[in-house]
């Protein structure tokens, strides 16, 4: 990878998602559901995207697949399709591997083939670790100890397991969502829902005792960190209060998590996220295609930070927790 010149900073990003036309297949309406109208784009892995992170001036992409059927379907063809999506991320990252590397889908409904389809791809692909989204067969959120292997094997080698949001879990749409989805219909994913959903998976996997079991686990999160940093104090003072068991959740989050920009460019969110976890924790990405490059790099140039620390945003960190 090249260095930094001295007019432009090198950027990377790492939420940046593609989608394998055999995944989209098997998820429901061939995926013209949610991702619709941006199927053209997140299909596409050169010209389109290539072309579009030029225009912006992102240099890099750590590609990562959009929220799916893998996770949803029986194991025996979820680790088929897993490992077949996995392998042609591959060819198209070494297709052009000074624009993109990989974050690997996994077949969690077989957590030990996941754990065992992470180590693949990592020790024979290349990839920098795995994108978990939402939740499992619909239901099961990733902090059951029968996904810990997943953790344990990413903590021997050493890589990040970013936690992405899913879908809602039915129940908690029809409670909570679906009576306003017909005139708001991103409450339930981008506007709301999808916080909501992932920040309780991170509240979870803190309860769980996986960091515990496995103290140098990272895990990255997008979206300045789903409202963690703003709430952190919140979480740890309320859950040890007098008949809670202890839990040391506020120093959990800032020794293992990771935040990322991806469509949340706000810089008083920036800001709390700073002042929790310190400038070497946050890395700059964007949520392609479901967020325009543009908009994140144009804020990227108005946030109050010093020369230093918008490089390490936007390439020292992810340079550093990938190994790029
Ligand atoms: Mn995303």
């Amino acid at each position: 990878m090249p260095a930094a010149t001295a007019t432009k900073p090198y950027v990377i990003a790492l939420e940046e998602h593609y989608a394998d036309p055999a995944v989209l297949a098997r998820t429901e309406g061939g995926g013209r559901g949610r991702m619709g109208a941006l199927l053209d784009r997140l299909t596409d892995l050169g010209d389109v995207r290539l072309g579009e992170m030029d225009a912006a001036g992102i240099d890099f992409q750590v590609l990562s697949h959009a929220p799916s059927a893998i996770q949803q379907l029986d194991a025996t063809e979820s680790r088929q399709l897993a490992r077949d999506a996995n392998d042609r991320l591959h060819d198209a990252v070494d297709r052009n591997p000074e624009r993109f590397a990989a974050f690997a889908a996994l077949p969690t409904t077989d957590p030990q083939a996941a754990a065992d389809e992470l180590e693949r791809t990592v020790s024979q692909l290349g990839f920098k670790g795995a994108m978990i989204h939402g939740r499992s067969r619909g239901e099961e959120f990733h902090d059951l100890r029968k996904f810990w292997p997943i953790y344990e094997r990413a903590q021997h080698l050493d890589v990040p397991i970013y936690i992405h949001p899913g879908p809602p879990h039915p129940a908690m749409a029809a409670a909570y969502y679906n009576d306003y989805l017909q005139d708001h219909p991103f409450l339930s994913s981008a506007a709301w829902g999808f916080t909501i959903d992932t920040a309780t998976q991170v509240v979870r996997m803190i309860l769980s005792g996986l960091f515990d079991a496995y103290p140098r686990l990272k895990v990255i999160v997008g979206h300045l960190g789903e409202g963690i940093p703003y709430l952190v104090d919140r979480i740890d003072v309320s859950l040890n209060r007098p008949g809670g068991k202890p839990i040391a959740f506020k120093s959990i989050f800032s020794n293992h998590f990771w935040v990322t920009t991806s469509g949340h460019f706000s810089t008083p969110a920036l800001m709390c996220a700073l002042m929790e976890l310190g400038i070497d924790r946050i890395l700059f990405s964007v949520d392609w295609p479901y967020v325009e490059n543009q908009p994140g790099m144009d804020w990227m140039q108005t946030i109050p930070l010093s020369a230093e620390d918008r490089e390490k945003m936007l390439n020292g960190n992810a340079r550093r927790l990938l190994k790029l």
